[in-house]
């Protein structure tokens, strides 16, 4: 297998694959999109909202916001050994704010060193002069085929004269190349499961 890098910039990255078949490069794009672990917000403790906002709705807002983080330094929450999360798997978020105001995910404190929301000035709401959110919140590291939240990246490809070119876009706070490495450590790890699988059913 060979990857050779022909375009790289922002949030996207071109590449051409050779010498693999069309199921390997097939399961390669599905992975970078549905099974490279990201960070999204999850859970959401209200103590205060009066920004005109439902609970729901400023809950699907904040699970959207995209996260950089160091990806060597989490769990996916589902394959944690952990009973009920744990700082491998969970990251802890806090949103106090007094209107009045754009909110936005700047806003959000996050003790964790590693984590900071990648587009910064993305909106939560706005709060007018008496306005107040107070919240708490819980991220989880998941993965896009559980949600969309946790969706790494836009991904399609081509095939021409023995080579598949592929374009991936990040929609997470995940750098294209990182989702491109992440993704075959994935289907590695999952072949080492099938190959281990098959050895105690044999
Ligand atoms: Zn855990």
């Amino acid at each position: 297998m060979e990857i050779d890098i022909t375009e790289e910039s922002g949030d996207t990255i071109e590449f051409e694959l050779e010498g693999v078949s069309a199921g390997f490069a097939n399961s390669l794009r599905r992975t970078m999109v549905g099974n490279v672990p990201t960070l999204a917000i999850e859970e959401i403790r209200v103590t205060r909202n009066n920004s005109g906002l439902f609970d729901e709705i400023l809950a699907h807002r904040l699970g959207m916001i995209p996260w950089e983080f160091d990806p060597d330094n989490y769990d996916i929450h589902e394959e944690c050994d952990c009973d009920d999360g744990c700082p491998e798997c969970e990251v802890q978020m806090a949103l106090q704010k007094e209107g009045p105001g754009t909110i936005t995910a700047s806003d959000i404190s996050v003790p964790s060193e590693d984590v900071e929301p990648a587009k910064p000035e993305t909106k939560v709401a706005d709060l007018k002069e008496d306005g107040e959110l107070d919240l708490e919140m819980t991220a989880y590291i998941g993965i896009g085929q559980e949600h969309a939240k946790w969706q790494a990246a836009n991904t399609s490809y081509s095939y021409e004269d023995g080579t598949f070119h592929f374009k991936v876009e990040s929609v997470s706070g995940l750098d294209p190349r990182t989702i491109v490495s992440k993704a075959v450590e994935r289907l590695e790890e999952d072949l080492e499961g099938f190959e281990e699988s098959l050895e105690e059913n044999l």
